[in-house]
């Protein structure tokens, strides 16, 4: 099974100065499409889902989980399983049970003491399990409330960054630093890449950018390329799904079972749709193309 540490690819990514997609296909169906994405571009690749999704799209960590596994061994490139935005404990443990193999508490809108003693309990749980934790520092806008329901905004203080991983051990830290979840209403958001270099400087944790989605291809390398690493996991669920629903010609979205009783033939040209988005991303937005040889054993 082609399954490697969060912690390791993002690292890795880091070092070498790239990105590593995390997509949400937001359904079962459209996992392979991600997969067979970051396949034909050689490329790593993190499959998630969060908490929201679970309920908007009415699949359960184990049915996602399973999907998943029934197909990754398919596939001969570096893959990680995350969970997404998730505040609450039991469904971090469910994910856990089900074989995901990293997830994020997102305890941020708690005050930071509190998002570090809620953090430090999950990371202790996780990884008891030997499974890795994303947290989240300041407030990642959203003009779509499918992943979180924040939708303040609030920057990642640098000195804070600091305090919060050396007091959580967490492996990979969502940073606050302009970008929103949901489609943009300004044509060009603006990264705050000073403080990012700030936070860098402070310390050595995988950094990820929230609302990758919609954003120019040289902002997300720029946000990369920041000397001893910038962002190296990159969250992309948003255009996914735009380019699923205009291919299907549609609107709203469709629950999982929704997708799975739909026409195979007009669902698989949505899906290649899909996968095109994802070599898209991983060949402009995030530099990843060739990479999945990293990390060889
Ligand atoms: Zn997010």
């Amino acid at each position: 099974m082609p399954i490697v540490n969060l912690s390791s690819m993002l690292k890795t990514a880091q070092q070498a100065g790239y990105g590593i997609g995390s997509f949400s296909p937001r359904n079962v169906y459209l996992i392979e499409y991600v997969l067979r994405g970051a396949l034909a571009k050689a490329s790593p690749v993190i499959v998630q889902i969060s908490a929201n999704e679970f309920n908007w799209f009415k699949v359960s960590a184990k049915e996602f989980a399973e999907s998943f596994y029934k197909i990754a061994g398919d596939y001969n490139i570096p893959i990680t399983l995350h969970l997404d935005h998730t505040k609450n404990i039991d469904i971090i443990k469910d994910a856990i049970e089900a074989g995901f193999n990293s997830v994020m508490i997102d305890a941020s809108e708690k005050s930071f003491e509190e998002n570090i003693k809620i953090t430090k309990e999950v990371v202790e749980y996780a990884h008891a399990k030997g499974v890795e934790v994303e947290a989240e520092l300041g407030r990642i806008g959203a003009t779509d409330k499918i992943e979180t329901e924040n939708d303040e905004e609030l920057y990642t203080v640098p000195q804070e960054a600091l305090e919060f991983v050396e007091k959580t051990k967490v492996d990979a830290l969502a940073i606050s630093i302009g970008t929103a979840h949901g489609i943009y209403k300004v044509k060009d958001p603006k990264i705050d890449y000073e403080r990012l270099k700030q936070i860098r400087n402070l310390i050595d944790t995988p950094l990820v950018l929230h609302g990758g989605s919609g954003l120019p291809a040289q902002t997300v390398l720029n946000a990369i390329k920041i000397a001893g690493g910038g962002v190296s996991k990159i969250n992309i669920a948003t255009d996914l799904e735009q380019a699923f629903l205009k291919a299907l010609g549609l609107n709203n979205r469709l629950t999982n079972q929704e997708i799975l009783s739909m026409d195979k033939d007009i669902l698989y040209k949505a899906g290649l749709e899909v996968q095109k988005t994802v070599e898209e991303k991983i060949e402009l937005y995030l530099g990843s193309k060739e990479k999945a040889g990293d990390f060889q054993r």
